[in-house]
């Protein structure tokens, strides 16, 4: 599936197309209203920032709309009530307010894609994403937020599904306290980061034997896949 992805900031458009890199989409960046504007190439989903430096975004909203009927994702740092509605009147798909983790992001788009079907027969054919499967014990549905461990469903709290489907979404990549409490748990996080601890406990716990969660000092965390080699097992889904 193919992103434009609208939007000026260059480390927030860095992360989540990384992010969207990982999860198998491929991605068009521009940073302008104009950029987007004359983007030739085609695309299914607009991932389109608001705070634009040369447009308003929401002129660049209406005027992709106009046009067709791709789908768009309104992404702004403006959590005032008015900027949503008037971007859904405007004709865009659905909304997140920065900061945002980049599995909201890939959720929206997932969810509008669901919706679009009807209108989009080629994004219909695509196959379903099934389990994302990690080594050969672990699988992580992300559309229905179900873990099996073994086949065998493993009960996990909210908070504990979120964790695990952050930490899984980069085997073996080290993640601050800070990135995965931003991630997870809100994000402007201030207070201490015990409770982080605690579900990495349960979560070492519930999933002995096909993950670990590494403890690094004085930085954050570590998670690799027990037997898996961790750059193709992970996001498995081909
Ligand atoms: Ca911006």
């Amino acid at each position: 599936m193919r992103v434009l992805l609208v939007e000026d900031d260059e480390p927030v458009a860095e992360s989540l197309r990384r992010g969207l890199l990982r999860y198998g989409f491929e991605v068009a960046w521009v940073t302008t209203g104009a950029g987007a504007l004359s983007h030739d190439d085609p695309y299914d989903v607009v991932l389109l920032d608001l705070g634009l430096p040369d447009t308003d975004g929401l002129d660049v909203c209406k005027a992709l709309r106009e046009r067709g009927d791709v789908p768009i994702i309104v992404i702004s740092a403006r959590s005032d009530e008015t900027d949503r509605v008037v971007g859904l009147e405007l004709g865009a798909d659905d909304y997140v307010s920065k900061p945002f983790g980049v599995r909201e992001v890939i959720a929206r788009i997932r969810a509008v894609m669901r919706r679009m079907q009807p209108r989009t027969p080629a994004a219909a054919a695509a196959p379903e994403a099934g389990p994302d499967r990690y080594g050969p014990r672990l699988t992580v549905d992300r559309k229905a937020a179900r873990v099996r461990l073994d086949g065998e469903e493993v009960a996990l709290a909210p908070k504990e599904y979120d964790l695990l489907a952050f930490l899984t979404e980069e085997p073996g990549a080290l993640m601050s306290r800070e990135q995965i409490m931003e991630a997870v748990w809100d994000a402007n996080w201030f207070g201490p980061t015990k409770t982080l601890d605690v579900h990495v406990a349960a979560l070492r716990r519930k999933l002995a034997g096909a993950i670990t969660i590494e403890a690094v000092r004085g930085v954050g965390f570590r998670l690799e896949i027990v037997n898996g080699d961790q750059g193709d097992s992970g996001g498995g889904a081909s």
